[in-house]
């Protein structure tokens, strides 16, 4: 295949020799947990995301997990409670909400964004709900006034999924006044799975708040419940990062700027040239920072320009081809309505834009799509 959809290994290829010191240095340090990485990474995260705290944890979806479980451990949130998440969302969203016992209503996208429509709000409002999980997905911020507005009315908490959008930035500010994502609700889970735009070599994730008592219950409930050594005030978890990774991560945080760059190239190479009717491109927001995790192209053929593109060298994917309410697991969802989400499940490409893929390529790559006659 010529034109790869990510190639992981070339992705940190580059930082090879900086990774290899970094671990060395942890394996030098006889610390693998709860170390100097750990620690400097918060800061570095809590920075980039203009918050107060940051906890370094396992995974993206411990990361929610973990937010809900200490809001309900705080008395902030209960398991009886509902939460308004996007139905066009990569099911651990989903999963976090229902694995707390809480219960997930599921709100449709917006065509242009592809987010959660927000002014669907309203109608999904009852009084059984208590907070909303905006997803940044594929990078674009998932923030505007009307999901404020109806947070305050209805004193809800506003948990963002960041998990695709480190480092992008909102339009309109946030309950404090600033504009990057991960610092613009009450509290914001981020995960480092390898493929996201700030990868570890494993698993990790982050959650990131302005909240002094939601930090301090993620950071206890993600060490077994304790509060201090042998002192067990939760019935906890262990969802702690390893010193490894946070390592690893501090290395490639440094280049994350240079790397949303190279994919805003590609991605403006591709928005300049495919000319294709039968194609619809995402929207580039111009009041918007977006950080590109995906670019998701909507062809009603899709399986066929799939096809179409895969004998002409092209890789592509699908973000998600199937969404959380017609998984097997969410049974219960099946007969929602959800246009929009549906059509989107259904006619999504996602291009390549990681590495190896360069704007040059995707030049080639745009010739080759606008060549696709249906
Ligand atoms: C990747 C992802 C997660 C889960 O993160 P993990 O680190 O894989 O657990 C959650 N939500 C969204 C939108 C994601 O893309």
């Amino acid at each position: 295949m010529k034109y790869k959809f990510l190639d992981l290994a070339k992705a940190n290829e580059p930082y090879m020799e900086q990774l290899q010191e970094a671990a060395c240095n942890v394996i030098k340090s006889g610390r693998y947990l709860h170390g100097e990485q750990t620690s400097l990474l918060e800061q570095e995260i809590a920075g980039l995301c203009e918050a107060k705290h940051c906890v370094a944890v396992s995974n993206g979806l411990d990361a929610l997990r973990l937010i809900l479980r200490a809001y309900i451990e705080l008395g902030v949130l209960h398991n009886e409670d509902h939460v308004i998440v996007p139905a066009n969302t990569y099911v651990a969203s989903v999963l976090a909400i229902s694995d707390n016992g809480m219960t997930p209503c599921l709100c449709d996208a917006r065509p242009d964004t592809m987010n959660m429509d927000t002014s669907l709000l309203e109608n999904l409002m009852t009084p059984a709900v208590k907070a909303i999980m905006p997803v940044h997905l594929y990078g674009t911020p998932c923030w505007d006034e009307q999901l404020m507005a109806i947070a305050e009315r209805y004193n809800l908490k506003i948990i963002e999924d960041n998990a695709q959008a480190i480092g992008a930035k909102s339009s309109t500010p946030g309950i404090n006044g600033t504009v990057t994502t991960g610092g613009l609700g009450h509290a914001s889970a981020i995960s480092f799975y390898p493929t996201k735009n700030l990868g570890a070599l494993g698993d990790a994730g982050a959650v990131v708040t302005n909240d002094d008592e939601l930090a301090k219950a993620v950071r206890a409930i993600a060490n077994y419940g304790s509060d201090r050594r042998y002192h067990n005030i939760y019935l906890g978890l262990n969802c702690r990062m390893d010193e490894i990774q946070a390592a690893m991560l501090r290395v490639k945080l440094r280049y994350l700027n240079v790397e949303n760059m190279r994919r805003t190239e590609t991605v403006a190479a591709y928005d300049a040239n495919i000319t294709n009717p039968l194609v619809m491109k995402p929207c580039i927001f111009d009041d918007m920072l977006q950080i590109w995790h995906q670019y998701v192209i909507r062809v009603k053929q899709r399986d066929k320009m799939r096809e179409y593109l895969e004998k002409n060298g092209v890789m592509t994917d699908i973000h998600y081809a199937t969404p959380p309410h017609k998984q097997p697991c969410y049974r219960r969802f099946m007969s929602y309505r959800l246009p929009v989400t549906t059509a989107i499940a259904d006619e999504a490409i996602s291009l390549p834009i990681g590495h190896p893929i360069t704007a040059s390529d995707a030049q080639e790559i745009a010739k080759i799509i606008n060549g696709f006659k249906g």
